[in-house]
């Protein structure tokens, strides 16, 4: 098959405007969302349902702990999937081989035993380190040639964030269908038809759609640096093993000491890699001074990260336990609440898409949408902390008011998720457009372990008191991202 376009990507409008290629990627990203959270709607579930209800019989504490480390894995592998699309295999390949080892997962997961969910657990981590990153950096390279500022770039990468929240939207309702009406692993099963699908819509339409865009491995590897990489993460796994033998041989050993090793793993990757990416001699001085940029809106993410993604833990927790969810007679489940923020991206990132396009250059800078994001976050949070503190009154709250913190917090995410997405691609050194989309994900993968840890303090402030405590920091953080907006426009160098 052809794989020259006919339209250049920076004249090509025949997908809502934007490149042709952008329906591809689209399109296979929704489908593996759908299997993504699809799969995670259920799993939490499926680990405490009792073994006479074909579940495996977990305690609570022990199913949000896997839970917990499952998502900051599936993050922090964005990192060696970005390093091997980098200088390894190129965006292209790198996707393939995930979505293929995605599928291979949720089939795994389909098999009703009782170990199966362990390798395919690993497997979709694994699989959607390599997918995540590059399939986002083929989205960027679509607008390499264009000559604005990155507005159709940042519109484009709504649009994409929009397929995203479709899958996101739509799949809890099928798996979990599914999952209650014919067993769990039907749930696990649809999730991995799901993703065929996207592996067929991403084999059909990528080498028609997307030309040369991916193909290139960026900055090939040397034999001297695989070598040396080799050897780095055999004796990070020798480590490993070596810790945790004398910790099971000194019968200290408890399944929490896994948690804090990989959340230790979590919070020291970034300082290696931003040191790595400083360290590198190949970057000129616009490259520097845009990664240094970066470090802010790194930090900026991961406090959002922090917070948002305490929607599925706490917010949840919150739903089901404090607050009243009557419809006429009929009490809907608390997951329900669940789909209102992927419901709320749909509605709006449009509008945004539009009003991103339509102020142009006059809409607000990068760090200007961070640091409106992060305060917005935070005020969802203190919003919550009324929450909490009517709920400890009355004992509940109408469901509205929850509905009302997701919409909060979708303004938020529309402001700061598919622009740092965008921006990712735009501030990245030549070459290692992979590796710091790859650091923006990381970015999720340390607020969640924060969040993980920062949640212990819950039960002791009480619900008013920690939504309010973390509502300030964020807040406090926005304030000082605000006092820096000047000076990483600066940074930024042309950078919108
Ligand atoms: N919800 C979005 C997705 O699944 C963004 C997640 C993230 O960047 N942490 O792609």
């Amino acid at each position: 098959m052809a794989s020259t376009l006919r339209v250049p990507p920076a004249q090509d409008k025949r997908f809502l405007g934007q490149p042709v290629g952008l329906a591809t990627l689209f399109t296979t990203e929704m489908w593996e969302r759908f299997s993504y959270y699809g799969m995670r709607a259920i799993l939490v579930l499926y680990l405490v349902d009792s073994v006479a209800d074909g579940g495996l019989g977990m305690s609570t504490p022990q199913a949000v702990g896997i839970y917990a480390v499952y998502s900051s894995m599936v993050w922090l592998l964005a990192v060696p999937g970005g390093w091997l699309s980098d200088r390894l295999w190129g965006p292209r390949k790198t996707v393939f081989i995930g979505a293929f080892i995605i599928a291979a997962g949720h089939y795994i997961m389909a098999v009703p035993v009782d170990w199966a969910i362990w390798p395919g657990l690993a497997a979709i981590a694994l699989g959607t380190g390599f997918l995540k990153p590059n399939i986002s950096a083929m989205v960027g390279g679509l607008y390499d040639g264009d000559s604005d500022q990155g507005e159709r770039r940042d519109a484009g990468f709504s649009i994409y964030y929009m397929g995203i929240n479709i899958g996101g939207f739509v799949a809890p309702f099928v798996c979990g269908f599914l999952a209650t009406g014919i067993g769990w692993h039907a749930g696990f099963a649809a999730a991995g038809v799901g993703m065929t699908i996207a592996l067929v819509v991403y084999i059909a339409l990528a080498p028609r759609t997307l030309g040369p865009i991916g193909k290139k491995v960026p900055n090939p590897a040397t034999q001297a640096l695989l070598r040396k990489v080799f050897t780095i993460v055999a004796l990070f796994f020798a480590g490993a093993f070596v810790l945790f033998g004398i910790d099971i041989a000194m019968g200290t050993f408890e399944s929490d000491h896994v948690i804090w090793f990989l959340t230790a793993v979590t919070l020291v990757t970034p300082f290696i890699y931003f040191t790595r990416i400083f360290k590198n001699p190949n970057l000129d001085t616009t490259e520097r001074s845009r990664m240094r940029a970066y470090i802010w809106i790194f930090v900026g993410a991961v406090m959002f990260w922090m917070i948002f993604d305490q929607g599925g833990s706490l917010l949840n927790i919150f739903a089901e336990d404090n607050t009243s969810r009557f419809v006429g007679s009929y009490e809907f489940p608390a997951s329900w609440l669940q789909s209102v923020d992927p419901l709320g991206i749909i509605i709006f990132a449009p509008l945004f898409a539009l009003l991103w396009m339509k102020l142009g250059s006059r809409a607000p800078s990068l760090p200007a949408k961070f640091a409106l994001a992060v305060f917005i976050i935070g005020l969802s949070f203190i919003l919550m902390s009324g929450l909490g503190y009517l709920a400890d009154k009355n004992g509940t709250v109408q469901w509205e008011w929850l509905v009302l913190v997701f919409l909060i917090q979708v303004m938020a995410e529309l402001l700061l998720s598919p622009t740092g997405l965008s921006a990712s691609t735009q501030l990245a050194p030549r070459g290692m457009e992979s590796q710091v989309l790859a650091l923006w994900f990381l970015a999720t993968a340390v607020g969640d372990s924060i969040g993980g840890v920062l949640a212990g303090l819950q039960p002791v402030l009480g619900n008013a008191g920690y939504f309010f405590a973390l509502g300030s920091l964020a807040i406090l953080m926005a304030v000082l991202l605000t006092t820096q907006i000047k000076r990483l426009r600066g940074l930024m160098v042309g950078v919108h």
